[in-house]
């Protein structure tokens, strides 16, 4: 898997002509709104995984 997260929709202004910036690591650049932003990847969240299993036990 990609370390990368690439974001297929501006935060900002939803169009999808985004490309990397040369910012740095995690960095993208919008042509539509001008606008430059980073994605960073904070962690797993603590309640783990979402299981969609119903009450059948552990
Ligand atoms: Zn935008």
């Amino acid at each position: 898997m990609s370390e990368r997260a690439a974001p297929f929709y501006c935060p900002y202004c939803g169009d999808e002509d985004l490309r990397p910036s040369e910012a740095g690591h995690g960095a993208w650049e919008c042509a539509a709104c001008n606008r430059a932003f980073g994605l960073k990847f904070l962690g797993l969240l603590a309640r783990g995984p979402r299981h969609d299993v119903g009450g059948d036990g552990i």
